[in-house]
């Protein structure tokens, strides 16, 4: 591993200041970021510790309002019994993350943050990756091995995958989070925190240099309480997901009010299936709408030879996670 500076600033202000020096990086559980490091994908100059801002591990589950800290570990948020009543999908989403020892260490800021696990991205010895080295090629689309790529957004530069599950019951309920850089305090909608590959697949989200997450925070959502997060992965993908759905209901009688799916280990960024959502709006939730709604979601995907299997099983996960989250919902 290279030589590298190193600081633990106690202010968000310094550690903005620090984070935006040329060639810095932040660095919280450090679960991507030292493993990147050690097999020579990144090679900071410094990093910047910011474990030492106490405060961003708070978090809170209001009436109106749940607000995460950057520095929430995983496993502390996941196992809270506020959070699993108010939104089970979430915990549900960090639960079947990683390892209980990683979920010890992982930050949720970082969880967001986290980088692609394309093979050709993590293995030094492919010099075609455009993300790793902007303009020198793609190996997965040369040919490659392409079983953990995007089918949703990628582009003829990059098909890598967005990896994380959390993010997908954020995308879901219109969560939005709070930074802090040079340029001061602003609020960005989970949205559009991550950014589609197109040409530059290098820029990965809208975060400047030095601009730090200091909150995730969600409105209460009735269709939070009846959530659930489904993920089915391949057991030589480490955790992974092959295809995953985040999804939640608000039924008034038997009709669905309100309905949110999100899709994981299918796009090139975190992914709402909008037109899934409007296909049950104001109707029945059964066994064939949901059906439906899954392959609704997954009309437009643009798979490649060795994602095409994404399809069949994205469109079961949905279906699965609706039945589930209307089940979970007894007497409702
Ligand atoms: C074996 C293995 C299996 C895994 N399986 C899964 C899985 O199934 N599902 C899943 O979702 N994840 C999985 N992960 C990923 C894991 O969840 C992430 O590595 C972890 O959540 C990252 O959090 P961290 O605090 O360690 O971030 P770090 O490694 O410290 O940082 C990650 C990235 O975020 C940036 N960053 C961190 N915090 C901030 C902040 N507050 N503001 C701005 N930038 C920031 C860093 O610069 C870095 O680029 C797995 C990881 C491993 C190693
Ligand atoms: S898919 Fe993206 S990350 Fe993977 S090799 Fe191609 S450019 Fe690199």
């Amino acid at each position: 591993m290279k030589r590298f500076a190193y600081s633990r600033p106690t202010s968000v202000s310094d550690a903005s200041d620090d984070a935006a020096e040329d060639g810095t990086q932040i660095i919280a559980g450090g679960t991507t970021m030292v493993d990147l490091m050690k097999i020579g994908v990144l090679e900071p100059e410094a990093l910047v510790d910011i474990t030492g801002l106490r405060d961003l591990e708070r978090y809170e589950v209001g009436a109106d309002r749940m607000r995460f800290g950057a520095l929430a570990k995983m496993s502390t948020v996941a196992d809270d019994p506020a959070v699993i009543d108010a939104f089970p999908a979430l915990s549900d989403s960090l639960w079947k993350a990683a390892s209980p020892q990683l979920r010890n260490v992982a930050t949720l800021g970082g969880n967001i943050l986290q980088r692609t696990r394309c093979p050709y991205f993590r293995d030094t010895a492919y010099a075609q990756c455009n993300k790793r080295n902007p303009g020198s090629g793609c190996a997965a689309l040369d040919g490659g091995e392409t079983g953990m790529h995007a089918i949703f957004g990628g582009s003829d530069a990059c098909v890598a995958m967005y990896p994380g599950d959390f993010a997908q019951a954020l995308v879901a309920f219109d969560a939005e989070v709070t930074t802090r850089g040079p340029g001061g305090t602003r609020s960005i909608p989970f949205a559009d925190l991550h950014v589609l590959p197109g040409d530059d697949p290098h820029i990965e989200t809208v975060l400047e240099p030095g601009e730090i997450v200091t909150e995730i925070a969600l409105p209460m959502i009735p269709a939070m309480r009846n959530s659930f997060y489904m993920k089915a992965r391949n057991r030589e993908s480490y955790a992974f997901a092959a295809a995953s759905a985040a999804v939640g209901i608000e039924m008034d009688g038997d009709t669905v009010r309100d309905v949110r799916i999100a899709l994981g280990g299918v796009a090139a960024t975190p992914w709402r299936a909008t037109a899934a959502e409007e296909s049950l709006k104001g109707g029945p939730l059964t066994e064939e709408t949901a059906r439906e709604a899954g392959r609704i979601a997954f009309q437009d995907a643009e798979p490649l030879e060795g994602s095409a299997y994404k399809i069949e099983l994205g469109a079961d996960v949905v279906a699965g996670a609706l039945m589930t989250a209307k089940s979970r919902m007894g007497g409702e």
